[in-house]
């Protein structure tokens, strides 16, 4: 037999042992790589408990997670629902702790088992693999969808929808700057239509009956998305959406310049400066109430320029965001204070960390070719994850042997019975 790269004497031992051996090393490896796995679930715990991820720029703690241990965001989705029901599967997750149970086997209980089903799982899982728990999940009886575990601290953002018989309604929630986004867009097409429509009855002042009513806001809002629907999105260079128009009063004697949305309130600095840094804003200069311009070229991304920055940035600039759409260019030093419109001074920034730093949870600092990005705390952001080699012996823990895995028989399993919920209080 032609000897290998094999750490075995492969004359002495025989397949059945090697496998073996290879098996009993494997057992050892998974039962710490699952005492390890819930220790990080107890981090992950602990950072989102007391909020302590506020100061990474992360867009959300499985965003976290997913850069800061370099895993894929389904895995890191999993990690972050096990640590969320830590507290309701305590069996379970002890399990992790102790290396008897997989990350993903209690993951598929984190993410969909009722509350109280802590001991039923723990017990099946010691027998069932990762592709039959959630059929056991899956049979438990559901009065009612689950809860949707709760919303990231995102800015207050929804968009709900309530279908009735013979009509919808729609409830839209936006922050201030994306809302005068969607007013400067209804203002501009109500105003459209009423001149169409006054154009079309103004022969006359017989306006018949068959003539449409005078549009209202919701025809507004229907022209809105009909003409995106129609328009040839591709055509467009990204962040050339519609204008929203900001007053910049230049006659404050070397203050700094007061904006207001267009027949809207005045802005704060943070937000001037957020509108104001993208060419997704048109800028009206005024002095003493007089406009004096619109001061676009100073600013304003041309298509070539946009071209070479997505080519050079491809994505967010911000380390572990990795965001290809939507990208905003965001001067470095903001054209306020002199920054030029050039690639240098440019970098390509999603909208979730454009308006985060411009509201001071991120600092980024030029050139872009040596782009420093910190956090609220001052500390650099790298990309890539904290992975280093240990320097603590293993845990541990008994070898994980892993499910038994039997074939299932579903017919004979009991599903998980949930108490009747309590009367209400
Ligand atoms: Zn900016
Ligand atoms: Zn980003």
């Amino acid at each position: 037999m032609p000897s290998g790269a094999t750490p075995f004497d492969a004359d002495a031992v025989s397949p059945a042992q090697r496998l073996e051996v290879l098996l009993e090393e494997l057992a050892e490896l998974v039962g710490q790589r699952n005492t390890i796995d819930g220790r990080i679930v107890d981090i992950v715990a602990e950072l989102e408990r007391d909020e302590l991820c506020g100061a990474t720029g992360a867009r959300s703690i499985a965003a976290l997670v997913a850069w800061k241990t370099g895993v894929t965001p389904n895995n890191a989705d999993t990690v972050v629902a096990v640590a969320r029901r830590a507290e309701d599967f305590p069996l379970c997750v002890e399990g992790l702790r102790e290396g008897r149970l997989s990350l993903d086997q209690v993951g598929v209980i984190a993410g969909g088992a009722a509350d109280g089903s802590d001991a039923h799982y723990a017990e099946l899982a010691a027998v069932a693999t990762v592709t039959q728990l959630p059929t056991a999940v899956k049979l438990e009886p559901r009065p009612e969808p689950e809860p949707t575990p709760e919303a990231e601290p995102e800015p207050k953002r929804s968009f709900r929808k309530e279908v009735h018989a013979d009509s919808t309604t729609y409830r839209i929630t936006l922050p201030r700057d994306e809302a005068a986004t969607v007013d400067a867009a209804m203002q501009s097409h109500h105003d459209a239509l009423i001149a169409a429509w006054k154009r079309d009855h103004e022969d006359g002042d017989q306006a018949s009956e068959h003539a449409p009513p005078f549009p209202n806001t919701v025809d507004a809002f229907m022209g809105l998305v009909e003409s995106g629907w129609d328009a040839d999105v591709a055509a467009r260079p990204h962040g050339q959406h519609t204008t929203v128009v900001v007053h910049v009063d230049l006659d404050r004697d070397g203050e700094k310049p007061v904006a207001a949305l267009h027949l809207g309130p005045v802005l704060s600095d943070e937000e001037r400066r957020y509108l104001t840094c993208d060419a997704t804003c048109e800028v009206w200069f005024e002095r003493h109430g007089q406009p004096i311009g619109a001061g676009r070229s100073a600013r304003t991304v041309n298509r070539r320029l946009r071209r070479a920055l997505e080519h050079r940035d491809r994505c967010c600039a911000v380390p572990g965001c990795g965001a290809t759409r939507g990208l905003h260019a965001h001067h470095i030093r903001h054209w306020e204070d002199g920054g030029p419109t050039e690639l240098d001074n440019l970098v390509m920034l999603c909208p979730y960390h454009h308006r985060l730093h411009h509201k001071g949870g991120i600092t980024i600092t030029g050139p872009a070719h040596q782009l420093t990005v910190t956090d609220a705390t001052g500390r650099e952001l790298h990309p890539g994850s904290l992975a280093r080699p240990p320097t603590t012996p293993p845990p541990d823990v008994p070898p994980y042997r892993g499910p038994t895995g039997e074939r299932a028989d579903w017919w004979w399993y009991t599903p998980f019975q949930p108490e009747p919920p309590p009367s209400p209080n």
